[in-house]
């Protein structure tokens, strides 16, 4: 069948990739199932730093996507001006004080794209943004980005949700794994653990990490660069802080109820991998995090664990989004990315709009999965 004639889809996995794509497809009139293997929101999605972004260095390609995706973001936040979710306070960021400082090459690349930006020295960072401890930034200064912000993805999840179903959307949850099934070079629909089955004339495959593992049965390829990632969220602190830090030693951007989410390169690094498949996280790197982040805040504040995440972080081999169909079987897409918080709601509108009409965007032009055949 052509994708054209596309009535109905099956979009496996609850995450932001999922929970968006179903909604932008119930939005154009597509009858839409939304299969998960456990509650909405546990993957990668449920233990994000969420900041919205496109600072530093990549291809200008992925970098337009990613400001179409801010875009997005920033319509949503016009709609809820007050939301505690979604808040654009700017982002500021600065470097080790050795030979990785790239504060001022970074600053000149993103002024030269036009993004945002302000070089800080430490004393004007008070006036740009609050609750910043400046000792803690290294002479090269920092960059503040006004037009960065951050998102509580579950909550987003749960808004969009929402809307899916009160659109006709099928939702089904705690379904365990399921399977896509393939005839005669298209997709048919998908079965679950439990025993259920959904034909479909299309099926989105959006569960995160496990796409590249998923996606090898049918013989394709997708390089994979899942790294196993940390997510520590204090209790409620009532700080001043609200830009998203990104310092040398710890991230730290504000959460909806006053906490404060934290993660690192080298806390990530310290997540032990069992060999059965699940992980552990020793107290030493929970609290080495935690001071961390305290020596960067204003004064220092104590900061007492409220609780943590642990799991893959989403990434594909070359750094960039796997988004589209796959090559040979007709009515299979895909979406595995990083950044799965900033592309959230473009990268769901445009699969959709792709899934429905057959007509490929030229946004995503770079991103299919095809570029590894
Ligand atoms: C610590 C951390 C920090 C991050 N920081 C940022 C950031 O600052 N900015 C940014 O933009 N992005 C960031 N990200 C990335 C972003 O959070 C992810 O790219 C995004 O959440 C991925 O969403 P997803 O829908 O692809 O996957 P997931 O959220 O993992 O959802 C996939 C879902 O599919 C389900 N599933 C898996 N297999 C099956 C199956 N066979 N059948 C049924 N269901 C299945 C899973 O249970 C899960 O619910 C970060 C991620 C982490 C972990």
């Amino acid at each position: 069948m052509p994708t054209h004639l596309v009535s109905k889809v099956v979009v496996v996995g609850g995450g932001i990739f999922g929970v968006s794509s179903a909604l932008h497809l119930s939005r154009l009139g597509i009858e839409t199932i939304l299969v998960n293997d456990g509650p909405l929101a546990s993957g990668a999605s449920g233990r994000s730093l969420a900041w919205l972004n496109s600072a530093r260095v990549r291809s200008a390609e992925y970098h337009r996507l990613r400001m179409v995706g801010i875009d997005r973001y920033r319509t949503l936040s016009a709609k809820y001006p007050d939301a505690a979710w979604l808040r654009f306070d700017g982002g500021l960021t600065w470097d080790a004080d050795d030979v990785s400082n790239e504060i001022m090459e970074a600053f000149a690349h993103e002024k030269s794209l036009g993004y945002d930006a302000r070089h800080l020295r430490a004393g004007d960072i008070p006036s740009a943004t609050p609750g910043v401890a400046v000792n803690a930034v290294t002479p090269q200064g920092a960059i503040f980005n006004p037009g960065e912000g951050w998102v509580d993805l579950p909550a987003l999840i749960k808004l969009l949700v929402a809307e899916f179903v009160g659109r006709g959307g099928q939702l089904v949850t705690d379904a365990g794994r399921a399977t896509v099934t393939v005839a005669d070079g298209r997709v048919t629909g998908v079965s679950t653990a439990t025993g259920a089955t959904f034909a479909a004339d299309a099926v989105l495959l959006a569960t995160g990490s496990e796409v590249p593992r998923t996606v090898a049965q049918t013989g394709q390829h997708i390089p994979d660069g899942t790294p196993i990632a940390l997510l520590v969220r204090t209790k409620p602190a009532a700080l001043p802080l609200r830009a998203v830090l990104n310092t040398p030693r710890v991230a730290v951007r504000p959460t909806p109820n006053g906490a404060l989410a934290l993660d690192s390169a080298w806390s990530e690094e310290e997540v032990i991998v069992n060999s059965d498949g699940t992980y552990g996280v020793k107290a030493s790197t929970l609290q080495g995090l935690l001071e961390e982040a305290s020596k960067v805040l204003e004064g220092n504040p104590k900061l007492e664990l409220e609780s943590y995440g642990v799991g893959p972080k989403p990434i594909p081999g070359d750094g960039e989004p796997v988004l589209g169909r796959l090559n040979d079987i007709e009515g299979y897409y895909v979406a595995f990315s990083h950044s799965g918080a900033t592309l959230g709601l473009i990268a769901g509108e445009l699969l959709a709009g792709e899934i429905a009409t057959g007509n490929e965007h030229p946004l995503l032009a770079n991103f299919r999965p095809a570029r590894f055949a």
